[in-house]
């Protein structure tokens, strides 16, 4: 079956609310498109007026983090049912930065992959190795123990309508980006971890996407490769170039 491309942005602590606001209008008509879902994922503050800067267009708002609770005494958090309030459609679990930075692990992440869904979100789930993982040539079996161990519980229906991200940590944020040799092959192995977990019709509709130093001059060949569906853009997404990632 053909899965549509998904093209994200992660913002992450970047833009105030006016310059997120002055960004979607820059990139307005860069990131139309008929073809592939746009996404921008963006901090907390910047929801609301992004959601409504992109009302009419072919973008949705995704969030970069939630909480496993759906209220209460959780100072400084945000809840799914918040998220879903605000117009929010997507949200990134599980990016290396927090992983790495506020030490989320995968029981955790499984929590918040079972929120995302109970609210109606489309998590967007990160899983990658880090340079000396794929020195020592375990890069697939950390991978596969990430994505098993997050989708504890989770359906195969809900796995269908999820997105995973492909971010080798080596390559995010430092201009190198992996091979597409090496991109497909990972995303290649994501979707035979999710055949063996649920089934084959699960694994063809999951949509991976790679993240990594994606940009205008690498998102063709990369986006070709028959198990990438698309990427996860950081740095790139904060400018007009994400335009020509998303029409590459
Ligand atoms: C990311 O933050 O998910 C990412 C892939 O960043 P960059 O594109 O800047 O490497």
């Amino acid at each position: 079956m053909a899965r549509r491309k998904i093209i994200a942005g992660n913002w992450k602590m970047n833009m105030t609310p006016s310059q997120a606001v002055a960004l979607c209008a820059e990139l307005k008509d860069l990131v139309k498109s008929d073809s592939v879902d746009v996404v921008y994922c963006v901090p907390a503050i910047d929801i609301v007026p992004v959601v409504e800067a992109v009302k009419g267009t072919n973008v949705q708002v995704g969030a970069e983090n939630l909480y496993i609770e759906d209220k209460g005494a959780y100072t400084g958090e945000i809840s799914a049912p918040m998220l879903v309030d605000a117009g929010v459609k997507y949200v990134i679990i599980g990016h290396s930065e927090r992983r790495e930075y506020f030490k989320e692990d995968d029981a955790f992440l499984n929590k918040k992959v079972k929120k995302a869904f109970e609210a109606g979100l489309t998590p967007i789930l990160c899983c990658g190795e880090t340079l000396e993982q794929r020195e020592m040539g375990v890069t697939m079996d950390w991978i596969r123990l990430q994505i098993k161990s997050d989708l504890v519980g989770i359906t195969a229906d809900q796995v269908k309508k999820m997105v995973i991200a492909y971010e080798p940590i080596w390559a995010i944020g430092t201009g190198k980006t992996a091979t597409t040799e090496q991109a497909e092959e990972v995303c290649k192995g994501i979707r035979e971890c999710i055949a063996e977990i649920y089934d084959q019709a699960t694994a063809d509709e999951v949509r991976i996407q790679y993240g990594g130093s994606v940009n205008a001059g690498n998102a063709a060949e990369l986006f070709a490769q028959p198990d990438i569906d698309g990427g996860l853009v950081g740095g790139a997404s904060l400018k007009a170039d994400f335009g020509k990632i998303v029409n590459y």
